[in-house]
């Protein structure tokens, strides 16, 4: 788990998987900022990135394409997932 920050006070706020973290960023990608101490995950898990609030400033905490880290300000990338195919609009093709 890494620990990141807000974009703008650069509190930490959450922390997330790596390996799994992409864009657009949402709620449960992010978890409890402290969850050895038993902190509850600041961030609920059905805010999307538009109505994400930092709970410390207010004000959206990420608004780059990629996120920072306490670890000396590192800065993930956020990639977007590649997404599932889009399913074919139009009449069926009949096979
Ligand atoms: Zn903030």
């Amino acid at each position: 788990m890494t620990v990141i920050i807000c974009d703008i006070c650069k509190q930490p706020i959450a922390t997330i998987d790596r390996k799994t973290v992409h864009a657009p960023i949402t709620g449960d990608q992010l978890h409890s900022p402290m969850p050895k101490a038993g902190v509850p995950a600041l961030i609920p898990d059905y805010v999307d990135w538009v109505n994400m609030r930092c709970v410390r400033c207010h004000k959206r905490p990420f608004i780059n394409d990629y996120i920072l880290t306490t670890d000396k300000f590192e800065k993930i990338e956020l990639k977007k997932k590649s997404a599932p195919k889009p399913k074919e609009r139009g009449p069926k093709s009949g096979k």
